[in-house]
Formats: structure tokens, C-alpha cells, sequence
């Protein structure tokens, strides 16, 4: 078969970062590390190690060192001037840090699996309670994305990672990489992709604003992040069981990809809106939705906060669409945007995960007006014979 010619975008900074070794290297990797120090990685490393290592966080090949932490931080880019909000760390203990020194390969390992090699190109000790504000715009412990951060270890490793087994997640028919969604939309012979980030389980706000984007696109890529979220939330194969059962009633074939994105939820807001966006434009979308609060968490961020940080920065090689957020209007009887409704809020209802949340752990069957009849049996059902819900 031949593939149409791609019109994808191309990845942040040019090029699709594969840091993954071939056999050969391994090899050559394997004996290098003999002997070196070795650390155990943790579940948000280990899902970092894999995103840097298949080009999902290009143009990062490794752990950020303190000029590119100092300039993300601060400036929200990068030192080749590239835009990146969100820092990518590897933190380690203050009595690790002793037997580790600038030049030193050290091996990354899980378990008993060697998983990647580390040069380490520098070691630092940041303020996190400082640039903890920067990046959440709070230091209150209450927001689970700070409180992970100043929980981190105290110094923090730079450099370029090298992968000898790449990780592997559960959904894994479902966790792309990027070079594979490329493959596809190309196939699919999608020149516009929208892509649609969300933690929630299918609901008709969200089906709202997806519809609205594929009426103007080829087709959507619903990504679906599968990581450590918070206490409460559903369990992702609960939310990615709801989509599929919705995809296949719901969408026309050939209009939509359902994916799978491991990757810890940091809560950091409009500068994770951003870390989203980029992430998309590696997978090849052309068009990434950013609706109301988009990763914000209790109060912590204005509205469209989310929205207006891309202000700040020049194309950044993907579209943002930015939506409001929809809700239930009873006098126009349908999921509407304040952009198409005129009557006053008292005519409004809010469709939100929350609510759709506390009716099922009380096993009432959310109106359909707030989710497809199909999604909410199969939730109930599940919900009946197990723990549906993020501990
Ligand atoms: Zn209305």
C-alpha cells in the first residue's frame, strides 16, 4: 500500500527524539554500567524515561539540567529558545547525590529490569518551594501537583537518557507512540487532527466540544491520560471502558482514534495546557482543545486561565482551539456554550465530572443529558462488582 504524502506537523523542534538503543548499543550499555550506581525508578520516572525515550517529550533527551530547569521555570523555554512549561526532573536523595558526580554514566533500572543509562551531566539543588510557586502559581499543599513537588527528593540529575527496554503500560494496545499515531493518521489519510486530552470518563459536555472540533477537522484523537491522578478520580480503564463503548456507538469509523497517554497529571494548569499542546503536536495532531479549566484542580486557576497563557507565545506548530465550557441550558434543551445560549445562568446546569462522579458512587443513573445511557450502565455495572475510583 502506499501512504499518502504526510502533511502532519512536525514535532517540536524539528525532529522526533528516539532515544532507545539498538541491539549493539545495548550491548556496549550493558557492560558500561557494570558496576555503575544504580537507582530504582518510581512510577512518574519510569513513565518520563518512556515518553523522553520515544520522542512523546521531544525535543528533551533527558533529565532537564539547571540551565534548562532554571530557563522552564522562569521563562517557560528552553536554552535552544523552544517553549516547554513544565520541568522534567530526576530527583534524588541528598546521601544518593554523594556518590554521584558530573560525567558518571549511572543505570536506571525497575525491579531486577535494567531500564535506561544516565550520563549525567549535572547535579543541582533547586528551591522548589520557590519554583513551585512559579510553576503552580501557589505553594499550597492542598494542590496535589505542589505537594508532589515539594515532595521530590532534594537534588536533581541532568542529562541525556539512553533506553535499553523501552517501559510498557497496561492499555497497551491503546498506548501509542508517536511515531505510531503518525502511521496512522496518515493512513487514515487525515490531514487535520484534533486532539482531545482528557481524565474524565465520556460525558456530553466533552462530546459537545469534540463534535465541535470534528466538524471542522479529518479527525480527533481522543488521548485519554492514564497516570498517578487524584484520590476520587475514576480509574483509567474504567474511563478508557466508557469511550470505547461510547466510540463505537457514537462516532462514524474512520473519524476517531482512541489512545492512551502515560503520563503523571501534575495539576499545574495553564502551564500544563501548554505541556499537553506539545505533547500533541509530537503525536502529529494539527489541533489540540483546551476547554475550561484545563488540568487546574479545586480553585487554584481562573477559568480560562488555560486559555490565555498561549497569548504569550508566538505558533507554536499547533493550533489550540480554544472552547468554553459547555453546559445544560433548559430553555434551549440541549449542551450549549454561553457562544450560542442567551438565557441567564438560572436556566443553566453544569455537566461535570464531579457530579457525574457522586451519582454513581450513590448508584443513580445520571440523566441523559449529562451522559449517553450506554456509558452510564456500563459505569454502574462496574461499580458493582468493583472499586471504580482512584484511592
Ligand atoms: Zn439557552
Amino acid at each position: 500500500m502506499k501512504l499518502k504524502m504526510s502533511n502532519l506537523p512536525l514535532p517540536h523542534g524539528g525532529r522526533l527524539i528516539d532515544r532507545r538503543l539498538g541491539k549493539n548499543e545495548c550491548r556496549k550499555a550493558a557492560r558500561l554500567i557494570s558496576g555503575a550506581q544504580v537507582f530504582e525508578l518510581s512510577d512518574n520516572l519510569l513513565m518520563d524515561v518512556a515518553k523522553i525515550s520515544d520522542g512523546s517529550f521531544s525535543p528533551l533527551e533527558g533529565f532537564m539540567d539547571r540551565e534548562d530547569y532554571g530557563l522552564v521555570v522562569k521563562q517557560k523555554k528552553l536554552k535552544n529558545g523552544l517553549v516547554w512549561t513544565i520541568p522534567i526532573v530526576f530527583d534524588i536523595s541528598r546521601k544518593a547525590a554523594l556518590a554521584v558526580k558530573t560525567g558518571d554514566t549511572i543505570a536506571l533500572i525497575r525491579g531486577a529490569h535494567p531500564i535506561a543509562i544516565l550520563v549525567v551531566r549535572d547535579k543541582f539543588i533547586p528551591d522548589r518551594r520557590k519554583d513551585a510557586k512559579l510553576i503552580f502559581g501557589t505553594t499550597d499543599e492542598r494542590h496535589p501537583g505542589v505537594r508532589e513537588y515539594l515532595n521530590k527528593k532534594d537534588v536533581f540529575l541532568g542529562g541525556d537518557i539512553s533506553t535499553l527496554n523501552q517501559p510498557r503500560f497496561g492499555f497497551f494496545a491503546f498506548d501509542y507512540e508517536p511515531r505510531q499515531t503518525r502511521d496512522i493518521f496518515t493512513q487514515m489519510g487525515w490531514r487535520t487532527v484534533v486532539a482531545f486530552h482528557s481524565r474524565n470518563v465520556i460525558h456530553r459536555a466533552h462530546e459537545f466540544l469534540q463534535k465541535s472540533a470534528m466538524q471542522v477537522s479529518d479527525g480527533i484523537f481522543i488521548h485519554l491520560i492514564a497516570g498517578k491522578t487524584k484520590t476520587g478520580d475514576f480509574l483509567p480503564d474504567i474511563i478508557l471502558g466508557g469511550y470505547q463503548r461510547f466510540i463505537k456507538l457514537y462516532y462514524p469509523k474512520q473519524r476517531a482514534l482512541l489512545g492512551v497517554l502515560t503520563c503523571a497529571m501534575k495539576f499545574a494548569g495553564p502551564r500544563e495546557a501548554v505541556f499537553h499542546a506539545i505533547i500533541r503536536k509530537n503525536y502529529g495532531c494539527t489541533h489540540f482543545i483546551v476547554g475550561r479549566d484545563h488540568a487546574g484542580v479545586g480553585g487554584f486557576y481562573q477559568k480560562y486561565a488555560a486559555h490565555n497563557i498561549f497569548d504569550e507565545f508566538g505558533d507554536l506548530g499547533i493550533t489550540i482551539l480554544k472552547l468554553s465550557g459547555p453546559y445544560f441550558c433548559k430553555k434551549c434543551r440541549e449542551i450549549v456554550t454561553e457562544k450560542v445560549c442567551p438565557h441567564p445562568t438560572r436556566y443553566h446546569s453544569a455537566v461535570s465530572g464531579t457530579l457525574i462522579r457522586d451519582l454513581i458512587k450513590r448508584g443513580k443513573t445520571p440523566p441523559p443529558d449529562l451522559m449517553r445511557p450506554e456509558v452510564a450502565k456500563f459505569l454502574l455495572r462496574k461499580a458493582r462488582i468493583k472499586n471504580i475510583f482512584s484511592a
